[in-house]
């Protein structure tokens, strides 16, 4: 995740030019107001209907495809592709945690004003303090598929610092976050943080540790990698390249489900992948500038 700032001080000028034009003595310019390159994105997050909706269509959907999912053979999971055992185990649900069950714009919210990069000192403690809202239609989908007897499993890239069984605990908050909000979790070790274990890196590691005893019949997330492996992921960010895992894209909307996020995520990454900190300057200008060449645009016409 990256930003930057432009600061913005057209309000105060407009205030200054209309009091001096009626002769009035010029008062103090008014407080500068503050672009940020995130504004939008959180904004359209907490405040727009069109998000809470958009997010309960998904899940909606997810949920009327989810009787399918249970009864059809097959498998969500390009990790458990060809397993041969998969159609005689019970079914899980697999859902990343992050902007997909649980809202962390206000976390976001708090960068902005307080002009601050991720960092896992500013982030922690908003994980500790365990205070994320659920996304909209999240608790509904998994209570669902929970009754339908499918096993909820959270796979997040929230990390723990140490590795199992070492306490954790960002996952100790999170799982109380969680259980706040009322989705259904049944041991605290069907959350699977990276860092957990050794190979607990990217997310197929896990997957494929939950399709050893369980056939994944659906996932949701917010990034192509809650869903796909990375290489596949990477493969599909180039236009055109559908058919080459055309048998997985066709899981999309029947067994994978995407949520949007236009805040973070992997597609920010693709842009400016480069992780400033917070305050160094250079860094957030030079990840700007590579944001705006990355805009396509057109040229008009001059007459
Ligand atoms: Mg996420």
């Amino acid at each position: 995740m990256t930003q930057a700032r432009v600061f913005f001080t057209a309000l105060s000028l407009i205030a200054i030019t209309a009091c001096t034009a009626t002769g009035e003595k010029t008062p103090p310019p008014a407080p500068s107001v503050e672009r940020h390159e995130g504004l939008h994105a959180v904004l359209w997050m907490q405040r727009s209907l069109e998000f809470r909706v958009a997010a309960q269509q998904i899940y909606r959907d997810a949920m009327s495809k989810l009787p399918a999912a249970l009864t059809k053979p097959g498998t969500a999971a390009a990790e458990q592709e060809g397993q041969a055992n998969q159609a005689s185990l019970p079914p899980a649900v697999v859902v990343d945690i992050d902007e997909t069950v649980l809202d962390n714009s206000p976390y976001q919210a708090w960068r902005i004003k307080n002009d601050s990069e991720f960092e896992p000192a500013n982030w922690r403690p908003w994980v500790r303090s365990s205070q994320a809202a659920a996304i909209p239609g999240a608790v509904e989908f998994t209570r669902v598929a929970s009754e339908a007897g499918a096993r909820v499993f959270y796979v997040s890239n929230r990390d723990c610092p140490k590795v199992a069984p070492a306490p954790c605990e960002d996952k100790d908050a999170t799982v109380a976050d969680l259980k706040r909000n009322g989705f259904p979790l049944v041991d605290a070790a069907d959350v699977m943080f990276r860092g957990e274990r050794e190979d607990w890196n990217g997310k197929e590691a896990r997957r494929a540790e939950i399709a050893k005893r369980y056939r994944i019949v659906m996932m949701v997330g917010d990034d192509m990698r809650d869903l796909l492996p990375s290489k596949m992921v990477d493969d599909l960010r180039k236009p055109g390249s559908e058919g080459m895992h055309a048998a997985h894209v066709a899981k999309i909307g029947v067994r994978l489900f995407v949520l949007p996020n236009p805040a973070y995520g992997g597609w920010d990454d693709l842009i400016g992948a480069e992780r400033c900190k917070s305050g160094d300057r250079d860094c957030t200008a030079r990840v700007l500038k590579r944001k705006y060449d990355a805009l396509k645009t057109f040229e008009p016409k001059t007459r």
